[in-house]
């Protein structure tokens, strides 16, 4: 996929001496700032929902207790419309909305932004869908930041936000890559407008500031780890990319070595098949997805991505709809610094 081109190389430390020169101090305070207030391992984020967790029951029970006191009581000022028939008032049973994930939280800094209405799509339903063709949007991200170069693929933090705000009051809801395979190999209960969150490379804004946006809204999302990219300069180390994982993510393989496979014969392999090895050994979680670094593929791409036992495989397009077809090249939209929340909303196959 797309990058900063030419300065991904395999030289992490050459990357590393050079990210941190060309670095600017407000932007590292920024992000350490925005970092400071995460938990810095899975067993922080573990503490934190059971914490959010466990105050929205008490909450919620409260709540109810409280109504169940305030029931009538002859006591109150007696009218005309008092009659024998006055019936307590019945607390409303608790109906569980959907949760779109087991991982979702609910936060207690969400503040629905008055963009928030209620209408039929801010409650999705499941509708079994597939086999076979099935439309989910997938979006592709690289880096939620401000770039220094104006590189297009930094996309602002209020941008990011935006979008997401958009995706979930339009009844948008994340799903996995998995889910999206099962479904379109067997059929499967999905949210009436599903749609792929994936970020590849391993960017550290991912976990710094991805991660907080769409916790926000119950999003999850997928990530394509770069083997060699791990804990360099402005990548995830292993600790956050586990992080993701804990939070309910997924994650996937972008390469050992971000090289475009097409040029690389008798690499591929090593690119395809390895990298899948390593990041599970690595990481110790499951590899089940791979994207093509740029988007680029051939035959024999195809032949080492089912070798190695991938599930499915990503790549570029303008399309929504996915199938069997494309399994092993799954159309994603790139969002980029240029996108205006206009040109969000067109590449949406539902809308408003
Ligand atoms: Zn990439």
């Amino acid at each position: 996929m797309g990058h900063q081109s030419s300065d991904l190389t395999n030289n992490v430390v050459a990357r590393r001496i050079r990210a941190e020169r060309s670095e600017p101090i407000g932007e590292r305070r920024r992000s350490v700032a925005r970092r400071s207030n995460l938990p810095r391992t899975g067993d922080g984020f573990v503490a934190t929902s059971w914490l959010l967790a466990t105050t929205f029951i008490i909450l919620g029970c409260g709540g109810f207790g409280l109504t169940a006191t305030s029931t009538p009581t002859l006591t109150l000022e007696p009218t005309r419309t008092v009659s024998s028939s006055l019936t307590p008032f019945q607390p409303v049973p608790f109906t569980p909305t959907f949760l779109p994930t087991e991982t979702f939280t609910p936060s207690p800094t969400f503040t629905p932004t008055s963009t928030l209405t209620p209408t039929i799509t801010s409650t999705p339903e499941f509708i079994f869908q597939g086999p076979g063709d099935i439309t989910v949007p997938i979006l592709l991200y690289h880096h939620i930041g401000y770039s220094l170069k104006d590189s297009e693929f930094y996309v602002s933090p209020d941008a990011f936000e935006s979008q997401m705000n958009y995706l979930y009051t339009r009844g948008y809801r994340t799903i996995s890559v998995e889910q999206l395979t099962q479904a379109i190999h067997f059929g499967a209960q999905l949210p009436s407008r599903p749609i792929l969150l994936t970020f590849d490379d391993g960017s550290e804004t991912v976990y710094a500031d991805a991660l907080p946006i769409m916790q926000q809204y119950g999003f999850t999302g997928t990530a394509y780890i770069v083997y060699n990219f791990i804990g360099a300069a402005r990548y995830m180390n292993k600790i956050q990319i586990r992080a993701l994982y804990e939070a309910g993510w997924e994650i996937g393989s972008h390469s050992v070595s971000h090289q475009n496979l097409t040029t690389r014969p008798g690499k591929q392999e090593e690119e395809i098949v390895k990298s899948r090895q390593r990041l599970e050994s690595y990481l110790e979680v499951p590899i089940r997805s791979f994207a093509y670094p740029f988007g680029a593929y051939d035959s024999d791409s195809l032949k080492f991505v089912k070798f190695a036992g991938y599930t499915s495989a990503m790549g570029l397009g303008d399309k929504s709809v996915q199938g069997k077809e494309n399994i092993y090249y799954l159309y994603r939209h790139s969002i980029t610094a240029e996108a205006t929340l206009e040109s969000f909303i067109q590449i949406l196959p539902w809308k408003p």
